[in-house]
């Protein structure tokens, strides 16, 4: 695969065009890939070919997924920028003291990119007074939405019963509605520092998510032993 200047993979190195390809390039590159890796090619093949093309496959729709539309292309090449300069930190880039400097990582799944927000919900207590919790939390995509979505439906739930904390409920609502819509505008991270991972995105292949992690932990005894 080509690469863009560094060591994270990302949807233009999975079709094999630059950051500059017109729509048209996209959608031949996607074509091209997606025929080479289609299944029939690989009626004869091994289970593990088969499995690699399927996986290939699956990188290839989610990298279509993104370029092929527009407006999700611009988002992805906004965000690209910064996670490529996380990157950069992440491997090896040392300050003046010498102290590694990881990027944020997501605080439920590792993912980058993440941004800090906060969401409250609201429970009415005895139809008086409401009560009121709050998380504040670095989150990527996924776990952020997942998290506002969940305070949302409480707040739904149990929040508005009585004077009060309708009021409350009221506020909440749309102070949640701020902070999700700062989690939804990240592009959808991969775990770590790895573009191809997705984490609860409907291309995640189960077989592919293992290997990595078998790969990952292999490396890790490399280092230790
Ligand atoms: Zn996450």
């Amino acid at each position: 695969m080509q690469k863009v200047g560094s060591t994270t993979t990302t949807y233009y190195d999975v079709l094999g065009v630059g950051r500059e390809a017109t729509p048209e390039e996209v959608r031949n590159a996607y074509r091209r890939q997606a025929s080479q890796l289609h299944p029939d090619r690989y009626a004869e093949a091994s289970h593990a070919q088969r499995l690699e093309a399927a996986n290939g496959m699956a990188r290839v729709n989610a990298a279509w997924d993104v370029l092929g539309d527009l407006q999700r292309r611009r988002r992805y090449d906004g965000q690209l920028t910064t996670l490529l300069e996380w990157e950069t930190a992440a491997l090896g880039n040392v300050d003046g003291e010498g102290v590694y400097l990881p990027p944020v990582a997501c605080e439920e799944c590792d993912a980058v990119p993440t941004r800090e927000a906060t969401v409250w919900s609201v429970t009415s207590k005895w139809g008086i007074v409401p009560r009121i919790s709050k998380q504040t939390g670095i989150y990527c995509h996924y776990c952020g939405t997942e998290i506002a979505d969940e305070y949302q439906s409480h707040t739904l739930k149990k929040g508005w019963w009585g004077p009060l904390p309708m009021v409350a409920t009221v506020i909440i609502l749309i102070m949640n509605r701020v902070s999700r819509q700062k989690w939804d505008s990240l592009i959808p991270a991969p775990r770590g520092l790895d573009l191809l991972a997705l984490p609860g995105s409907p291309h995640a292949d189960t077989a592919e998510m293992l290997r990595r992690t078998e790969q990952k932990a292999e490396t890790r005894q490399y280092v230790t032993g």
